[in-house]
């Protein structure tokens, strides 16, 4: 059978190349050929920039499957299958054109894609759900508190900070390395965990840098607010947002003291709450994480309580997002909740506990909630 007998859907947007055939199966790269994703019936498959592939699938409401491909080939193999039967087929000039290169690629290609992504990033743990796909831009590895008890992102990889020149050449590399695929990653994810919290002079240089080399970036970062309230300022905020500086995502987690000791997270919420509203003040945009799960069944009541409080008086509007991230509870928090007999929500209780955050929030706070899953937040 050949192709001419499928319906070929396919489009070129925001610089990713999109094809689906028989509304069964679909293919997206960037315009470099790169696979992004691939999907068929219900399951998607998505490309880490290591080249490593995730499988990705709900099975039900409060089950979502997360699970690292074994042998990715035949996936990526089959990707680029559709690009050439599809370029090979398809009447729409200009799909044909832009098809031409993934086209031409094969998944060797793609494997020495992922050594020049892999000498140029420490592995990347974790970027916010709506940047997937951003050019990512390593000013600092790892966390400079690195203990929090529920946090396993960065284990043993310790922190540091790129020089200025280092971070001049490391934008002239990340940039040839995506050559064309920059298209597709038009927002700038800053990182990794809190790279806002260098000292502000430092951080102003390497923003002027960003502005210099990218057309009016729109940067993105994590942020903490037990440090960096001390560091920055609204004029320094209004400074940065004049420079590009259009969201900070906080991992509140809570807005109850006592799970946040429990998390081990050093923040005090009066000191949070005034600094995300100077953030806001000062034009730049927040994402709020609260921790769906943290402090088990002995704190439930009080974790959405307290939490939703906290988010009702940040002023959230335009721009802002909040999101219910489900607890993965690692070992060492594990053990905690054992020992302080806190109860560990199942994958059922955290839904309900969403619910209830989402109802608690409607009609009170002006901005989306949604789901985050770090499961999925890969990108090396
Ligand atoms: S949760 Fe954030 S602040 Fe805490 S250790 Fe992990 S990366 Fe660092």
């Amino acid at each position: 059978m050949t192709l001419r007998s499928f319906e070929i859907v396919g489009k070129v947007s925001k610089g990713v190349i999109t094809v689906t055939l028989n509304g069964t199966e679909m293919a997206a790269f960037d315009l470099e050929g790169r696979v992004l994703y691939y999907g068929k019936d219900s399951s998607t498959y998505r490309r880490s920039i290591y080249n490593k592939v995730y499988r990705l699938e709900w099975i039900r409401k409060e089950d979502r499957i997360v699970e690292r491909v074994a042998d990715p080939q035949p996936i990526l193999r089959r990707a680029y299958e559709i690009a050439q039967e599809t370029c090979h087929n398809v009447t729409d000039i200009s799909l044909k054109t832009a098809l031409e290169t993934p086209a031409s690629r094969t998944v060797s290609w793609l494997a020495e894609d992922a050594k020049r992504a892999a000498e140029l990033y420490k592995p990347i743990s974790i970027v916010p759900p709506d940047l997937y796909f951003s050019t990512y831009l390593q000013l600092t590895t790892g966390c400079p508190w690195n203990k929090c008890s529920f946090c396993n992102l960065y284990g043993n990889t310790g922190y540091s900070v790129k020089s200025s020149d280092q971070f001049s050449n490391h934008i002239q590399a990340v940039k040839e390395y995506l050559g064309k695929g920059i298209e597709a990653r038009k927002t700038i994810f800053l990182g990794d965990a809190n790279a806002i919290g260098v000292s502000r002079k430092f951080l102003k240089q390497i923003f002027f840098e960003i502005a210099k080399e990218f057309d009016h970036p729109s940067v993105y970062s994590f942020v903490d607010a037990f440090t960096t309230p001390r560091n920055l300022q609204r004029n320094d905020l209004e400074d940065l947002h004049n420079l590009g500086l259009a969201r900070v995502y906080l991992g509140l987690e809570s807005g109850e003291e006592q799970v946040l000791k429990i998390l081990n997270k050093p923040m005090e919420l009066l000191e949070a709450r005034n600094f995300v509203l100077e953030i806001k003040k000062a034009g730049v945009n927040v994402g709020i994480i609260i921790l769906v799960g943290a402090g088990g069944n002995s704190f439930w009541k009080g974790h959405v309580k307290r939490s939703v409080a906290f988010l009702t008086e940040i002023n959230l509007g335009h721009g802002d997002i909040v999101y219910l991230s489900p607890l993965v509870e690692n070992k060492s928090y594990s053990e905690l909740a054992q020992s302080l007999e806190l109860g560990i929500l199942s994958g059922v209780e955290k839904e309900k506990q969403s619910q209830e955050f989402q109802e608690e929030l409607k009609g009170v706070i002006d901005c989306p909630v949604s789901r985050y899953d770090i499961r999925e937040s890969f990108v090396s």
